[in-house]
């Protein structure tokens, strides 16, 4: 049908049809050891080093599960203002799969650990709530290189390759109940929402959240329905997207992708799909029509897990300030608007910015560092704001000397190069480039003389009375300092000699 086509613009689509969109994020966990067993859950070992005979799947080998796994989940849960089950169960997902030794995963089916739950996530300067369906425990796969072939997949690969070092790393499953109403906002709600979980578990410290790492990971799932039907539409569910962006784009297509086929007289099939970085499309995977059976039952090996509520009440007392309380409280104490914290967020800007103040910079000056110059330095350069090689004390640094008068904004955009090309600290640069502002009145008078002396009809005007010519002045006395003039200073200077 019209999976390469796409035949409708996203304002047409969105003109006739209402999307319904959730998520589905597996959040790898950061605890010390896997899931069921003690194996050590690191990234970066030799194949096969970080395993033992349960995360092998071996006979005999009996499970235990991870405390600190339980906590983790059920600090999120708690975070995401989920109920947390007095007595939950595992249970066996079974299914074949070369990288799974057990043949079976064992997650939670019907008894998950947190439900009933919510986020909310601003788009627009609008604040939409997000419902929490579960938050559940379950173990990740191992992993398989196909090699051999030309795709790097299992299709044409003279042989395949098993790595169970990721085998039963715990993973926490974070589901969303269906967001309806959100119309063309859809796809900046995907993105908002993953955005405020991310760093809500980065908060948490529960994870390392890296998208491109496949720590976070994203299913999305997209409908469309006619608008005024009152009816949910069939959706498709875009597996592992991990970006920002991509959550964005998938869901972008998808709504346009499945409003062809709707206006087509089709049907849209029920069936995960892929996202396609380089296109920004979707292509079709499994069919759910064909769904198997996982014959999901309690897992027998393990013993049910129920939290106290004096522990659970004992994790909530623990919970850091989240992001959305710490961002309002920010914001109180910087003054900024809603739009500079937007864009501040936008940026990935706010910790440096939070790093910076809290080094002695005015919000303000901290704010017009990171948005502009260091935003403008790293668009150049292609790196993220964190990336660039300058810390928040040096920026604090560059912002004091320019309130004390001692750097001018041309003068600390040099400093600013310097700490960039790795030259030192911000006094380092200064004292090494000669960079201090000219405030020094015996220099900056032999400046303002010759300024005067170069520009004879405008000091005429200035002795006229016409003050405001003093501006061309204080330029060439800038010239002539090579830019490090303190300019009211010299403003002042060239004042006095022809008006007094
Ligand atoms: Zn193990």
């Amino acid at each position: 049908m019209t999976d390469q086509a796409v035949l409708v613009s996203y304002d047409e689509a969105i003109s006739r049809y209402e999307p319904v969109i959730g998520l589905e994020t597996h959040v790898e966990l950061g605890t010390v050891t896997k899931m069921f067993c003690g194996s050590p859950a690191e990234f970066g070992a030799d194949p096969n080093a970080a395993v033992c005979p349960v995360c092998l799947g071996l006979p005999g080998s009996l499970p235990v599960v991870n405390r600190a796994a339980i906590e983790y989940a059920i600090r999120i849960g708690l975070a995401l203002n989920c109920s947390i089950a007095s007595w939950c169960r595992f249970a066996r997902k079974n299914y074949f799969y070369p990288d799974m030794p057990k043949n079976f995963q064992i997650s939670q089916y019907d008894e998950p650990l947190c439900t009933d739950g919510w986020l909310d996530v601003m788009v627009d300067e609008a604040q939409v709530r997000v419902g929490i369906e579960r938050v559940h425990l379950e173990e990740d796969t191992g992993k398989s290189l196909h090699v051999g072939g030309a795709t790097g997949r299992i299709r044409g690969a003279e042989y395949s390759l098993e790595d169970y070092n990721r085998a039963g790393i715990p993973l926490v499953e974070v589901v969303t109940k269906p967001i309806p109403g959100t119309g063309a906002l859809a796809p900046a709600v995907a993105r908002a929402y993953v955005t405020e979980l991310r760093d809500l578990l980065r908060a948490l410290d529960v994870s390392d959240v890296r998208m491109e790492e496949g720590s976070l990971r994203c299913d999305v799932n997209t409908s469309l329905a006619p608008r005024g039907s009152g009816t949910w539409g069939i959706r498709t569910e875009t597996k592992n997207v991990n970006s920002l962006r991509s959550v964005e784009r998938a869901v972008r297509f998808e709504i346009e992708r499945q409003a062809a086929v709707l206006d087509g007289g089709g049907r849209v099939v029920q069936e995960t799909r892929h996202f396609q970085e380089e296109s920004g499309t979707t292509t079709p995977g499994r069919s759910k029509e064909e769904a198997q059976d996982y014959r999901y039952f309690p897992e027998p090996d393990l013993v049910p897990v129920a939290p106290s509520r004096a522990w659970v009440e004992e994790l909530r007392a623990t919970l850091p300030e989240l992001p959305s309380a710490r961002r309002a409280r920010l914001q109180a104490e910087w003054g900024l608007s809603d739009l500079d914290m937007t864009a501040l967020r936008n940026a990935g800007a706010l910790d440096l910015v939070a790093a910076t103040v809290a080094a002695g910079a005015q919000p303000d000056q901290a704010r017009n560092w990171w948005l502009g110059e260091l935003s403008r330095r790293a668009n150049e350069s292609g790196t993220e704001l964190a990336a660039l090689p300058v810390t928040p004390a040096q920026v604090a640094r560059v912002s004091e000397l320019v309130a004390s008068g001692q750097l001018n904004d041309r003068l600390a955009r040099l400093v600013l190069d310097g700490v960039l090309a790795g030259e030192g600290s911000p006094d380092e640069i200064v004292a090494a480039r000669g960079l201090a502002v000219v405030s020094d009145d015996t220099a900056l008078l032999a400046a303002v003389d010759q300024a005067i002396a170069a520009n004879p009809q405008i000091a005429d005007k200035v002795r006229a009375g016409k003050t405001a010519a003093a501006g061309a002045l204080v330029g060439a006395v800038m010239t002539e300092t090579g830019g490090r003039a303190d300019a009211a200073r010299a403003r002042e200077l060239i004042l006095q000699r022809l008006t007094s």
